[in-house]
């Protein structure tokens, strides 16, 4: 079964994996893609997403979260590489009390500073999309 046949018509995060709308990818496979946000908490916050559609992490099957949870792995690995933070927080949210503002399982990769005071729920602002850009290239190419 290929991945298209587990995608929904209406979902944002389908979409950016059908390319349908356009997104700053750092790299896919046959299960997985992850790219940059687009309203980022810090430089080099960014999303790894099944190409399975499910709302939360509950309703995902075990060897999706598996899949996913390796790929935000390599991404982790790759912004810590570009970036040199001083640490980084891997952030993934179900239902309102955890601000989940997309029902598509995602995890964020979030390049943390010392006393940045960065909350676990935050307001969406757009980024400077030409930051990211440039940023993008840089973490490809620090991908193992
Ligand atoms: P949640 O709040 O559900 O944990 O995270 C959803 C994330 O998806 C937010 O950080 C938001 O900025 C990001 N996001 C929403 N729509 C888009 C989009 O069209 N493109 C990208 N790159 N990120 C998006
Ligand atoms: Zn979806």
């Amino acid at each position: 079964m290929s991945s298209a046949d587990h995608l929904d018509d209406d979902c944002i995060f389908c979409k950016i994996i059908r390319v349908e709308i356009p997104s700053f990818k750092v790299f896919e496979d046959g299960k997985t893609f992850a790219f940059m946000d687009i309203n980022p908490i810090a430089s080099g916050h960014s999303l790894v997403i099944p190409k399975f559609h499910s709302a939360n992490l509950y309703e995902t099957p075990d060897e999706w979260v598996a899949v996913t949870a390796t790929a935000i792995r390599r991404l982790a690995w790759a912004v810590e590489k570009t970036l040199e933070p001083a640490g980084v927080s891997i952030v993934q949210a179900n239902g309102p009390g955890a601000k989940q503002s997309v029902h598509h399982l995602h995890m964020h990769v979030i390049p943390r500073g010392i006393d940045d005071d960065l909350m676990m729920s935050w307001e969406l602002v757009p980024g400077d999309t030409d930051a990211i850009g440039e940023l993008v290239e840089r973490i490809k190419a620090n991908l193992d």
